[in-house]
């Protein structure tokens, strides 16, 4: 990797890590409706505010080894691992756009939108599926607007991230459609009110970003990794857990659905940019792993 392209890694790193610092804050403030400005964080044990050198994403919560300064009330290993995650998303996001990016013929500030918005879309989504996590809810606030901004993403630079304005329409009317006639006609069959149909605004989102030849792929992959997740839970657990929460079976195990519509959608849009060349390489006829 040559310096320029190690600098920009270096600083998609630390960008991320430092969203990640706050996304902390939004996923703790947020469900509850406090402000995510004000006032500063605070050790929610000894509430002592916590300075600039105890919020360095991860390196502070090693220096403290996971301790309040002030009351050693163990700080939760998820606030490094958000950053962590965060971080390492960043870096992703960034990768594909690397070389235009030191291309002084491509990089432009449309190629700087593409990567700041599709970051920006990722963080939210990695702050709704702590929160959906969490509290079983996934905030308006965060979600209604991801429809509308992947719809004017496309329409700007569609071109460059290979989602027309008309896929991204679609793919947020037929998802969002689509998920809101089950849930609706499911809400029907069993009588079951209040479904706040959070995830129909989620994907919603995630087809004007994606596109709707995304959306089947997203579904799919969602519904199978959070089946298995079920499965694996319940066997590790060995039936523990469910009896402890009551449960008879795995059916009765209620699980959010937004964090893995969330982790489907993140593994299309790092996987098409590494995944969907290979193919078009494969479909040309060019060569492929020695194969061909
Ligand atoms: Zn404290």
């Amino acid at each position: 990797m040559n310096p320029a392209a190690a600098f920009v890694a270096a600083l998609a790193l630390l960008w991320g890590g430092l969203w990640g610092s706050f996304l902390n804050v939004v996923v703790y403030r947020v469900p509850a409706g406090l402000s995510v400005v004000h006032p500063r964080s605070r050790c929610p044990h000894c509430s002592t505010p916590i300075t600039w050198w105890q919020n360095i994403p991860v390196l502070s919560w090693l220096m403290l080894r996971g301790q309040c300064f002030q009351c050693k009330a163990p700080i939760s290993l998820r606030y490094p691992a958000v950053e962590v995650v965060a971080a390492a998303l960043s870096l992703a996001v960034v990768q594909p756009w690397l070389p235009a990016l030191l291309d002084a013929e491509f990089a432009s500030w449309r190629l700087w939108l593409v990567i700041l918005a599709e970051q920006a879309f990722v963080f939210c989504w990695l702050a709704i599926a702590l929160i959906d996590a969490d509290t079983f809810l996934i905030p308006d606030v965060m979600s209604l607007p991801l429809p509308l901004a992947g719809l004017a993403l496309a329409a700007v630079v569609g071109a460059e991230r290979g989602v027309s304005w008309q896929q991204s329409a679609a793919g947020s009317l037929v998802a969002g459609g689509g998920l809101w006639l089950v849930q609706w006609s499911y809400g029907r069959l069993t009588g079951r009110e209040g479904l706040g149909f959070g995830d129909v605004k989620l994907l919603a989102g995630m087809g004007a970003l994606l596109g709707i030849q995304a959306i089947p792929a997203v579904i799919l992959a969602a519904a199978v990794q959070g089946l298995l997740f079920a499965v694996g839970y319940a066997a590790l657990s060995g039936g523990k857990a469910m009896q402890e929460r009551g449960l008879q079976s795995l059916r009765h195990l209620a699980l959010p659905f937004g964090p893995f519509l969330v982790l489907a959608a993140v593994q299309w849009l790092l996987c098409q940019r590494m995944l969907l060349p290979l193919l078009q390489a494969y479909l040309d006829g060019q060569p492929l792993l020695g194969a061909g």
